[in-house]
């Protein structure tokens, strides 16, 4: 059973999140340049994941801990190894930002150019997973188990986690875009506006090259999210399988719909 909680002193998310991205940037040739530059860019977020463990930076402080500690890294990660328009914006936005004022709108939830939430939000998460905190308040107009019940984001992504009983379904996980922490959500449940109604959640799957992957749509509010499903591939690590699933998102975004929360890469 794979925990994605933060649990235990010596527990560290990156080492398998940069082996299934080499694995499925192998197997996806249409997702080998995106998962690449994903892996290099686990081993800054995995110096940040265990810099935060060992300074413990207070709520107050995250700001400037992630913008002079963590920052540097990912703009150096960035422009060695990401797609030209992400190195012009990060280099661009790296010499002339207020990065702690930066790192600090994203932790708010602010609206921003897609080049700062994507530089904060590659330096922030691994620090509030490794911290099991996030200082933000709760979106305005969530609810119903639809927001982080730590720190009020948006979930990233869903899962379906494997039950260890054969003939019991596992339960559906949310994931966090902002902090990481996943709970447990209504399987038949519009994870953006709350829509029950079968008949207007449909669900898109591409069956031979992503059988473990699936979209769930709303036809009420017009988004939709990444579902992962363990049970159809144990080997699966959610938060880099919905990283590959480009063809999804394409096909989603093709019929109009918008997703819930684009992911670190902006897809
Ligand atoms: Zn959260
Ligand atoms: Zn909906």
């Amino acid at each position: 059973m794979q925990v994605l909680e933060a649990v235990g002193a010596t527990y560290d998310p990156y080492p398998p999140r940069r082996e299934r991205a080499a694995e499925l940037g192998a197997r996806y040739a249409f997702a080998s340049q995106v998962l690449g530059f994903y892996g290099r860019l686990t081993e800054v977020q995995a110096r940040a994941f265990v810099a935060a463990r060992e300074w413990k930076p207070a709520p107050a402080d995250l700001p400037q801990f992630v913008a002079g500690r963590v920052l540097p890294e990912v703009v150096d990660v960035t422009t060695a190894a990401g797609p030209r328009p992400l190195v012009d914006a990060a280099v661009a936005c790296f010499s002339t930002a207020d990065l702690p004022a930066m790192v600090r709108a994203w932790l708010e939830g602010a609206a921003q150019p897609p080049v700062e939430a994507y530089l904060a939000r590659a330096a922030t998460q691994p620090v509030l997973e490794a911290l099991g905190y996030a200082p933000a308040p709760a979106l305005p107009g969530q609810g119903a188990g639809r927001t982080c019940p730590r720190c009020g984001g948006l979930p990233q992504l869903s899962y379906f986690a494997l039950s260890g009983e054969a003939l019991v379904s596992g339960p559906r996980y949310l994931v966090c875009a902002r902090c990481s922490h996943g709970w447990v959500f209504s399987r038949m449940t519009c994870a953006a506006c709350g829509e029950q109604e079968a008949a207007r959640l449909p669900i898109y799957q591409e069956g031979d090259v992503l059988p473990h992957v699936r979209v769930d749509a709303c036809d009420r509010c017009r988004h939709y999210l990444l579902t992962v499903d363990l049970r159809k591939d144990p080997r699966a690590v959610p938060v880099v399988d919905e990283l590959a699933a480009l063809p999804l998102d394409l096909y989603a975004r093709e019929r109009g719909m918008t997703k819930i929360t684009v992911n670190l890469l902006g897809n």
